[in-house]
Protein backbone atom coordinates (compact mmCIF):
# COMPACT_ATOMS: atom_id res chain seq x y z
CA UNK A 1 0.00 0.00 0.00
CA UNK A 2 2.95 2.10 0.56
CA UNK A 3 3.89 2.52 -3.10
CA UNK A 4 0.69 3.05 -4.06
CA UNK A 5 -0.07 5.81 -1.69
CA UNK A 6 3.74 7.14 -3.40
CA UNK A 7 2.72 6.95 -6.27
CA UNK A 8 -0.72 8.91 -5.92
CA UNK A 9 0.91 11.47 -4.39
CA UNK A 10 4.02 11.68 -6.69
CA UNK A 11 0.65 12.47 -9.27
CA UNK A 12 -1.01 14.92 -6.71
CA UNK A 13 2.73 16.98 -5.88
CA UNK A 14 2.93 19.25 -9.09
CA UNK A 15 -0.27 20.82 -8.44
CA UNK A 16 0.32 20.98 -4.63
CA UNK A 17 3.12 22.88 -5.40
CA UNK A 18 1.52 25.33 -7.82
CA UNK A 19 -0.79 25.99 -5.23
CA UNK A 20 1.35 26.81 -2.39
CA UNK A 21 2.71 29.42 -4.86
CA UNK A 22 -0.32 30.56 -6.22
CA UNK A 23 -1.42 31.29 -1.98
CA UNK A 24 1.59 32.97 -1.56
CA UNK A 25 1.82 35.00 -4.58
CA UNK A 26 -1.91 35.75 -3.41
CA UNK A 27 -2.11 36.15 0.68
CA UNK A 28 -5.26 37.14 2.02
CA UNK A 29 -5.64 37.50 5.86
CA UNK A 30 -8.07 35.87 8.05
CA UNK A 31 -11.68 36.11 7.47
CA UNK A 32 -11.22 37.07 3.78
CA UNK A 33 -9.68 33.55 2.19
CA UNK A 34 -11.99 33.77 -0.65
CA UNK A 35 -9.08 33.27 -3.41
CA UNK A 36 -7.62 30.46 -1.34
CA UNK A 37 -11.09 29.01 -0.84
CA UNK A 38 -11.45 28.77 -4.33
CA UNK A 39 -8.52 27.55 -5.66
CA UNK A 40 -8.31 24.00 -2.99
CA UNK A 41 -11.76 23.25 -3.55
CA UNK A 42 -11.87 23.70 -7.17
CA UNK A 43 -8.68 20.96 -7.34
CA UNK A 44 -10.72 18.83 -4.85
CA UNK A 45 -13.57 18.58 -6.95
CA UNK A 46 -11.49 18.01 -10.22
CA UNK A 47 -10.40 14.94 -7.86
CA UNK A 48 -13.70 13.37 -6.87
CA UNK A 49 -14.38 15.29 -3.36
CA UNK A 50 -17.95 16.65 -3.22
CA UNK A 51 -17.50 20.26 -1.54
CA UNK A 52 -19.86 22.20 1.15
CA UNK A 53 -18.43 25.94 1.68
CA UNK A 54 -19.55 28.50 4.07
CA UNK A 55 -20.24 26.18 7.21
CA UNK A 56 -20.25 27.21 10.63
CA UNK A 57 -21.37 31.09 9.64
CA UNK A 58 -17.68 31.18 8.14
CA UNK A 59 -17.67 32.66 4.52
CA UNK A 60 -14.37 30.72 4.24
CA UNK A 61 -14.33 27.76 5.52
CA UNK A 62 -15.29 24.31 3.84
CA UNK A 63 -15.70 20.50 3.87
CA UNK A 64 -14.89 18.32 1.08
CA UNK A 65 -15.64 14.47 1.21
CA UNK A 66 -14.02 11.44 -0.56
CA UNK A 67 -15.58 7.90 -0.06
CA UNK A 68 -18.36 6.52 1.67
CA UNK A 69 -18.52 4.53 5.20
CA UNK A 70 -16.10 4.51 7.98
CA UNK A 71 -12.74 5.07 9.02
CA UNK A 72 -13.24 8.49 8.67
CA UNK A 73 -9.91 10.51 7.98
CA UNK A 74 -9.65 14.42 8.31
CA UNK A 75 -7.17 16.67 7.08
CA UNK A 76 -6.56 20.08 8.16
CA UNK A 77 -6.16 23.22 5.88
CA UNK A 78 -5.08 26.66 6.60
CA UNK A 79 -4.61 29.14 4.50
CA UNK A 80 -4.81 32.59 6.27
CA UNK A 81 -1.84 35.12 5.69
CA UNK A 82 -0.51 37.46 8.52
CA UNK A 83 -1.43 41.17 8.14
CA UNK A 84 2.07 43.55 7.38
CA UNK A 85 4.36 40.82 7.00
CA UNK A 86 4.77 41.06 2.71
CA UNK A 87 7.99 38.85 1.89
CA UNK A 88 11.44 40.48 2.90
CA UNK A 89 14.39 39.01 2.25
CA UNK A 90 16.14 41.50 4.64
CA UNK A 91 14.26 41.64 7.19
CA UNK A 92 16.44 39.88 9.50
CA UNK A 93 19.27 42.14 8.35
CA UNK A 94 18.43 44.93 11.08
CA UNK A 95 18.23 47.33 8.42
CA UNK A 96 15.84 50.01 9.50
CA UNK A 97 13.02 50.43 7.05
CA UNK A 98 11.29 53.99 8.34
CA UNK A 99 8.39 55.85 6.30
CA UNK A 100 5.08 55.47 4.91
CA UNK A 101 6.00 52.89 2.71
CA UNK A 102 7.22 50.35 5.10
CA UNK A 103 3.96 50.93 7.10
CA UNK A 104 1.47 49.76 4.11
CA UNK A 105 3.30 46.71 4.06
CA UNK A 106 0.65 44.18 2.30
CA UNK A 107 -0.04 40.61 4.27
CA UNK A 108 2.41 37.82 3.43
CA UNK A 109 2.63 34.15 4.50
CA UNK A 110 4.85 34.37 7.04
CA UNK A 111 3.90 31.35 8.69
CA UNK A 112 3.24 29.40 5.90
CA UNK A 113 -0.06 28.49 5.73
CA UNK A 114 0.24 28.51 1.80
CA UNK A 115 2.42 25.46 2.36
CA UNK A 116 -0.08 24.02 5.06
CA UNK A 117 -2.49 24.10 2.71
CA UNK A 118 -1.18 22.44 -0.09
CA UNK A 119 0.83 20.01 1.92
CA UNK A 120 -2.12 18.50 3.67
CA UNK A 121 -5.00 18.82 0.74
CA UNK A 122 -1.93 16.58 -1.43
CA UNK A 123 -2.36 14.24 1.43
CA UNK A 124 -5.61 13.88 1.63
CA UNK A 125 -6.00 13.63 -2.80
CA UNK A 126 -3.66 10.64 -2.78
CA UNK A 127 -5.24 9.05 0.63
CA UNK A 128 -8.60 9.43 -1.62
CA UNK A 129 -7.22 8.08 -4.67
CA UNK A 130 -6.06 4.95 -3.38
CA UNK A 131 -8.93 4.43 -1.38
CA UNK A 132 -10.97 4.85 -4.45
CA UNK A 133 -9.08 2.93 -6.55
CA UNK A 134 -8.90 0.20 -3.99
CA UNK A 135 -12.43 -0.08 -3.29
CA UNK A 136 -12.47 -0.04 0.12
CA UNK A 137 -15.25 1.74 2.65
CA UNK A 138 -13.65 4.90 4.50
CA UNK A 139 -13.69 8.63 4.08
CA UNK A 140 -11.45 11.51 3.64
CA UNK A 141 -12.43 14.78 4.68
CA UNK A 142 -10.69 17.93 4.55
CA UNK A 143 -11.27 20.51 6.50
CA UNK A 144 -10.96 23.83 4.91
CA UNK A 145 -10.16 26.17 8.42
CA UNK A 146 -9.97 29.62 7.76
CA UNK A 147 -8.51 32.63 10.29
CA UNK A 148 -5.86 30.62 12.02
CA UNK A 149 -3.91 33.46 13.18
CA UNK A 150 -7.28 35.02 14.63
CA UNK A 151 -8.10 31.56 16.21
CA UNK A 152 -11.05 31.64 14.95
CA UNK A 153 -11.81 29.36 12.47
CA UNK A 154 -11.54 25.82 14.04
CA UNK A 155 -13.02 27.10 16.85
CA UNK A 156 -16.30 28.25 15.61
CA UNK A 157 -16.14 24.77 13.59
CA UNK A 158 -15.88 22.16 16.38
CA UNK A 159 -18.54 24.58 18.29
CA UNK A 160 -20.59 23.69 15.36
CA UNK A 161 -20.34 20.56 15.36
CA UNK A 162 -17.97 20.36 11.72
CA UNK A 163 -15.26 17.75 12.72
CA UNK A 164 -17.93 15.28 14.18
CA UNK A 165 -17.29 14.27 10.05
CA UNK A 166 -13.94 12.89 10.75
CA UNK A 167 -12.71 10.30 13.56
CA UNK A 168 -8.91 11.31 13.65
CA UNK A 169 -7.21 14.73 11.99
CA UNK A 170 -4.21 15.59 10.67
CA UNK A 171 -1.89 18.22 10.07
CA UNK A 172 1.58 19.71 9.10
CA UNK A 173 3.39 22.95 10.03
CA UNK A 174 6.56 24.79 9.72
CA UNK A 175 8.82 24.43 12.95
CA UNK A 176 13.15 23.63 13.73
CA UNK A 177 12.46 20.19 13.36
CA UNK A 178 11.40 17.31 11.45
CA UNK A 179 9.26 15.39 13.68
CA UNK A 180 5.90 14.10 14.20
CA UNK A 181 4.93 15.77 17.36
CA UNK A 182 2.69 14.52 20.70
CA UNK A 183 3.26 17.26 22.98
CA UNK A 184 1.08 20.37 24.26
CA UNK A 185 1.22 24.39 23.35
CA UNK A 186 0.12 26.75 25.07
CA UNK A 187 -3.43 28.04 25.83
CA UNK A 188 -4.48 30.93 24.42
CA UNK A 189 -6.69 33.80 25.41
CA UNK A 190 -7.22 36.18 22.97
CA UNK A 191 -9.52 39.52 24.08
CA UNK A 192 -10.17 43.27 23.17
CA UNK A 193 -10.04 45.86 26.18
CA UNK A 194 -11.90 48.53 24.98
CA UNK A 195 -12.29 51.93 26.39
CA UNK A 196 -15.01 54.55 25.03
CA UNK A 197 -14.63 58.28 25.55
CA UNK A 198 -15.77 61.69 24.63
CA UNK A 199 -14.14 62.81 21.05
CA UNK A 200 -13.19 65.77 20.85
CA UNK A 201 -9.86 68.61 19.78
CA UNK A 202 -7.11 67.38 22.09
CA UNK A 203 -5.71 71.48 22.55
CA UNK A 204 -8.96 71.99 24.86
CA UNK A 205 -9.24 69.66 28.01
CA UNK A 206 -11.51 66.71 26.65
CA UNK A 207 -12.79 64.73 30.03
CA UNK A 208 -12.75 61.07 29.39
CA UNK A 209 -10.12 60.51 26.62
CA UNK A 210 -10.61 56.51 26.18
CA UNK A 211 -7.06 57.19 24.16
CA UNK A 212 -5.73 57.86 28.21
CA UNK A 213 -7.71 55.07 29.52
CA UNK A 214 -6.00 52.70 27.12
CA UNK A 215 -2.85 53.90 27.86
CA UNK A 216 -3.04 53.63 31.37
CA UNK A 217 -4.29 49.83 30.95
CA UNK A 218 -1.18 48.86 28.58
CA UNK A 219 1.22 50.91 31.30
CA UNK A 220 -0.21 49.31 34.03
CA UNK A 221 -0.66 45.80 32.82
CA UNK A 222 2.94 46.00 31.62
CA UNK A 223 4.15 47.17 34.77
CA UNK A 224 1.79 44.27 36.93
CA UNK A 225 2.42 41.11 34.60
CA UNK A 226 6.30 40.14 35.73
CA UNK A 227 4.54 39.83 39.71
CA UNK A 228 0.56 39.40 39.37
CA UNK A 229 0.44 37.18 36.41
CA UNK A 230 4.11 35.03 36.06
CA UNK A 231 4.32 32.41 33.58
CA UNK A 232 1.70 34.26 31.61
CA UNK A 233 3.16 35.39 27.97
CA UNK A 234 1.04 39.21 27.65
CA UNK A 235 1.53 40.37 23.80
CA UNK A 236 -0.55 43.31 23.35
CA UNK A 237 -1.81 45.79 20.13
CA UNK A 238 -3.50 48.83 20.15
CA UNK A 239 -6.67 48.88 17.84
CA UNK A 240 -8.75 52.65 17.73
CA UNK A 241 -11.68 52.94 15.00
CA UNK A 242 -11.32 56.71 15.78
CA UNK A 243 -7.76 58.43 16.13
CA UNK A 244 -6.37 59.13 12.82
CA UNK A 245 -3.96 62.37 14.48
CA UNK A 246 -3.31 63.80 17.97
CA UNK A 247 -5.34 66.65 17.79
CA UNK A 248 -8.53 64.33 18.28
CA UNK A 249 -9.36 62.22 21.09
CA UNK A 250 -10.76 59.40 20.04
CA UNK A 251 -14.69 58.29 20.93
CA UNK A 252 -12.53 54.57 20.81
CA UNK A 253 -9.51 52.95 21.96
CA UNK A 254 -8.94 49.48 21.95
CA UNK A 255 -6.17 46.67 23.47
CA UNK A 256 -6.48 43.62 21.80
CA UNK A 257 -4.25 41.35 23.91
CA UNK A 258 -2.96 37.25 23.73
CA UNK A 259 -2.40 35.66 26.92
CA UNK A 260 -0.97 32.11 26.68
CA UNK A 261 0.04 29.37 29.28
CA UNK A 262 0.61 25.84 28.94
CA UNK A 263 -2.72 25.66 31.75
CA UNK A 264 -6.03 27.72 30.37
CA UNK A 265 -6.77 28.01 33.58
CA UNK A 266 -3.95 30.48 34.37
CA UNK A 267 -4.43 32.40 30.78
CA UNK A 268 -8.07 33.01 32.06
CA UNK A 269 -7.35 34.02 35.26
CA UNK A 270 -4.89 36.63 33.83
CA UNK A 271 -7.53 37.95 31.88
CA UNK A 272 -9.68 38.48 34.68
CA UNK A 273 -7.22 40.86 36.36
CA UNK A 274 -6.86 42.58 33.29
CA UNK A 275 -10.54 42.99 33.20
CA UNK A 276 -10.00 44.27 36.63
CA UNK A 277 -6.99 46.62 35.57
CA UNK A 278 -9.05 47.83 32.66
CA UNK A 279 -12.29 48.93 34.97
CA UNK A 280 -9.63 50.90 36.99
CA UNK A 281 -7.55 52.57 34.24
CA UNK A 282 -11.21 53.43 32.98
CA UNK A 283 -12.12 55.11 35.62
CA UNK A 284 -9.20 57.19 36.43
CA UNK A 285 -9.18 58.43 33.05
CA UNK A 286 -13.09 59.17 33.12
CA UNK A 287 -13.94 56.86 30.60
CA UNK A 288 -16.10 53.64 30.09
CA UNK A 289 -14.56 49.89 29.41
CA UNK A 290 -15.68 46.98 28.20
CA UNK A 291 -13.55 43.09 27.97
CA UNK A 292 -14.47 41.30 25.02
CA UNK A 293 -13.93 37.55 25.44
CA UNK A 294 -12.47 36.85 21.33
CA UNK A 295 -11.57 33.14 21.28
CA UNK A 296 -10.24 30.51 23.78
CA UNK A 297 -8.81 27.66 23.17
CA UNK A 298 -6.35 25.29 25.04
CA UNK A 299 -2.96 23.62 24.19
CA UNK A 300 -2.47 20.50 22.19
CA UNK A 301 -3.98 17.39 23.98
CA UNK A 302 -1.03 14.81 22.91
CA UNK A 303 -2.00 11.84 21.41
CA UNK A 304 1.44 9.22 21.42
CA UNK A 305 -0.72 6.41 19.52
CA UNK A 306 -1.19 8.67 16.20
CA UNK A 307 2.26 10.88 17.37
CA UNK A 308 4.17 7.17 17.07
CA UNK A 309 2.24 6.49 13.40
CA UNK A 310 3.11 9.73 12.26
CA UNK A 311 6.76 8.98 13.21
CA UNK A 312 6.95 5.89 11.28
CA UNK A 313 5.67 7.42 8.26
CA UNK A 314 7.94 10.68 8.17
CA UNK A 315 10.85 7.90 8.75
CA UNK A 316 9.08 5.86 5.36
CA UNK A 317 9.11 9.24 3.91
CA UNK A 318 12.69 10.12 4.53
CA UNK A 319 14.04 13.27 5.23
CA UNK A 320 13.21 16.70 2.72
CA UNK A 321 15.89 16.27 0.05
CA UNK A 322 17.48 19.56 0.26
CA UNK A 323 20.10 20.74 -2.25
CA UNK A 324 23.77 22.48 -0.76
CA UNK A 325 22.42 25.20 -2.67
CA UNK A 326 18.70 25.30 -1.14
CA UNK A 327 20.04 24.89 2.28
CA UNK A 328 22.45 27.93 1.55
CA UNK A 329 19.65 30.11 0.62
CA UNK A 330 17.64 29.42 2.85
CA UNK A 331 20.23 30.17 6.18
CA UNK A 332 21.17 33.69 3.88
CA UNK A 333 17.49 34.51 5.17
CA UNK A 334 18.18 33.83 8.71
CA UNK A 335 19.36 36.37 11.49
CA UNK A 336 22.17 34.20 11.98
CA UNK A 337 23.24 32.03 9.15
CA UNK A 338 25.31 29.94 10.96
CA UNK A 339 22.32 28.40 12.62
CA UNK A 340 21.76 26.34 9.83
CA UNK A 341 18.33 23.97 9.04
CA UNK A 342 17.68 20.37 10.67
CA UNK A 343 18.22 18.18 7.72
CA UNK A 344 17.65 15.29 9.93
CA UNK A 345 14.88 13.24 11.10
CA UNK A 346 13.70 13.08 14.82
CA UNK A 347 13.14 9.07 15.41
CA UNK A 348 9.67 8.92 17.02
CA UNK A 349 7.52 12.12 18.02
CA UNK A 350 8.56 14.67 20.37
CA UNK A 351 6.93 14.25 24.00
CA UNK A 352 8.93 16.23 25.93
CA UNK A 353 8.29 20.34 26.77
CA UNK A 354 5.64 22.43 26.15
CA UNK A 355 5.71 24.78 22.45
CA UNK A 356 5.48 28.37 22.96
CA UNK A 357 2.78 28.97 20.35
CA UNK A 358 -0.93 28.64 20.45
CA UNK A 359 -3.22 27.28 17.60
CA UNK A 360 -6.76 26.55 17.29
CA UNK A 361 -6.60 23.01 16.83
CA UNK A 362 -5.27 22.67 20.45
CA UNK A 363 -8.93 22.77 21.33
CA UNK A 364 -9.80 20.37 18.83
CA UNK A 365 -7.23 18.17 19.69
CA UNK A 366 -9.66 17.86 23.10
CA UNK A 367 -12.51 16.54 20.82
CA UNK A 368 -10.76 14.28 18.05
CA UNK A 369 -7.27 13.11 18.16
CA UNK A 370 -5.23 15.49 16.50
CA UNK A 371 -1.75 13.83 14.61
CA UNK A 372 1.32 16.59 13.74
CA UNK A 373 3.88 16.90 11.52
CA UNK A 374 6.43 19.36 11.58
CA UNK A 375 9.07 20.35 8.85
CA UNK A 376 11.95 22.89 9.38
CA UNK A 377 13.24 26.25 8.20
CA UNK A 378 16.55 27.63 9.73
CA UNK A 379 16.85 27.64 13.27
CA UNK A 380 17.74 31.69 12.94
CA UNK A 381 14.35 32.31 11.00
CA UNK A 382 11.36 33.86 13.06
CA UNK A 383 8.42 32.64 12.09
CA UNK A 384 5.84 35.60 11.54
CA UNK A 385 8.70 38.00 9.63
CA UNK A 386 9.25 39.22 6.23
CA UNK A 387 12.22 36.98 5.91
CA UNK A 388 9.92 34.01 6.47
CA UNK A 389 7.38 34.95 3.78
CA UNK A 390 10.19 35.26 1.44
CA UNK A 391 11.43 31.48 2.50
CA UNK A 392 7.34 30.14 2.17
CA UNK A 393 7.35 31.43 -1.17
CA UNK A 394 10.83 28.88 -2.77
CA UNK A 395 10.64 26.12 -3.95
CA UNK A 396 13.33 25.04 -1.09
CA UNK A 397 10.14 25.47 1.93
CA UNK A 398 8.40 23.25 -0.38
CA UNK A 399 10.71 20.20 0.06
CA UNK A 400 10.22 20.63 3.29
CA UNK A 401 6.50 20.60 3.02
CA UNK A 402 6.41 17.91 0.82
CA UNK A 403 7.94 15.39 3.06
CA UNK A 404 5.00 16.02 5.55
CA UNK A 405 2.43 15.95 3.04
CA UNK A 406 3.67 12.18 2.09
CA UNK A 407 3.95 11.45 5.84
CA UNK A 408 0.62 12.69 5.91
CA UNK A 409 -0.55 10.78 2.91
CA UNK A 410 0.96 7.26 4.32
CA UNK A 411 -0.48 8.27 7.61
CA UNK A 412 -4.03 8.23 6.35
CA UNK A 413 -3.79 5.16 4.11
CA UNK A 414 -2.81 3.52 7.45
CA UNK A 415 -5.90 4.72 9.87
CA UNK A 416 -8.32 4.14 6.24
CA UNK A 417 -6.91 0.69 6.31
CA UNK A 418 -6.76 -0.07 10.40
CA UNK A 419 -9.79 0.66 11.95
CA UNK A 420 -8.46 -1.09 15.15
CA UNK A 421 -5.66 2.14 15.39
CA UNK A 422 -8.26 4.55 14.77
CA UNK A 423 -10.22 2.98 17.99
CA UNK A 424 -6.95 3.29 19.54
CA UNK A 425 -6.36 6.76 18.99
CA UNK A 426 -9.65 7.96 19.97
CA UNK A 427 -9.62 5.78 23.79
CA UNK A 428 -6.09 6.93 24.38
CA UNK A 429 -7.72 11.12 23.61
CA UNK A 430 -10.88 9.29 26.34
CA UNK A 431 -8.65 8.23 28.62
CA UNK A 432 -6.35 11.71 28.69
CA UNK A 433 -9.36 13.94 29.04
CA UNK A 434 -10.72 11.52 31.95
CA UNK A 435 -7.75 12.22 33.84
CA UNK A 436 -8.36 16.39 33.69
CA UNK A 437 -10.58 18.32 36.00
CA UNK A 438 -13.86 19.97 34.58
CA UNK A 439 -13.74 22.48 31.71
CA UNK A 440 -13.76 26.00 32.77
CA UNK A 441 -17.23 27.17 30.67
CA UNK A 442 -15.07 30.19 28.60
CA UNK A 443 -13.29 27.33 27.17
CA UNK A 444 -13.84 27.11 23.58
CA UNK A 445 -15.92 30.19 23.09
CA UNK A 446 -15.31 32.26 19.90
CA UNK A 447 -17.13 35.90 19.39
CA UNK A 448 -17.02 35.34 15.44
CA UNK A 449 -18.90 39.19 14.77
CA UNK A 450 -16.44 40.59 17.54
CA UNK A 451 -13.41 39.51 15.58
CA UNK A 452 -14.75 40.56 12.33
CA UNK A 453 -15.53 43.76 13.12
CA UNK A 454 -12.01 44.22 14.91
CA UNK A 455 -10.49 43.30 11.86
CA UNK A 456 -13.04 45.23 9.46
CA UNK A 457 -13.86 42.30 7.93
CA UNK A 458 -17.62 41.44 6.48
CA UNK A 459 -19.35 37.97 7.07
CA UNK A 460 -21.97 39.10 4.97
CA UNK A 461 -25.39 36.50 5.59
CA UNK A 462 -23.55 33.96 7.52
CA UNK A 463 -25.21 32.51 10.33
CA UNK A 464 -22.90 33.18 13.20
CA UNK A 465 -22.12 30.28 15.40
CA UNK A 466 -20.66 29.53 18.40
CA UNK A 467 -20.85 33.33 18.94
CA UNK A 468 -21.00 34.02 22.47
CA UNK A 469 -20.60 38.35 22.97
CA UNK A 470 -19.40 38.61 26.89
CA UNK A 471 -18.49 41.48 28.85
CA UNK A 472 -16.23 39.73 31.40
CA UNK A 473 -15.97 43.12 33.62
CA UNK A 474 -18.50 41.48 35.94
CA UNK A 475 -17.58 37.93 35.67
CA UNK A 476 -14.61 39.47 38.32
ZN1 LIG B 1 0.81 29.04 11.79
Amino acid sequence: MTRTTRRAWAEAEPRARQVARLLWERPEPGLAEHYAVGLLTEWLAGQGFTVRSGVAGLPTAFVATAGTGGPTVGVLAEYDALPGLAADGAACAGAARPGAAARRRGPGHGCGHNLIAAANVAAAVAAARVLRESGAPGQVVVFGTPAEELFAGKLAMLRAGVFDAAEVLLTSHPDYQNAALSRPCAAVVSAEFGFAGRPGHTGWVVDGNALDAAEIFTATMERLRAHRMPGVSVEHVPVSRDQVVPNVAPGHAGIWCYLRHREVDRALAALDQLAAVAGQAAAAAGAEATVTLLACSRGYLPNDEIGRLLGRCLRDAGPPAWTLGELREMAALAADPAAGTRADLELGPLTEGVDPYGQDDGEVSWTIPVGRVNWAVPAGLPLHSGAATALFGTDAAWRGAAMASLALALAAGRLLASPGLVADCRAELAARVAAHGPVPSRVGAVDLAALADLVGRDLGAARISGSEPADLLDAG
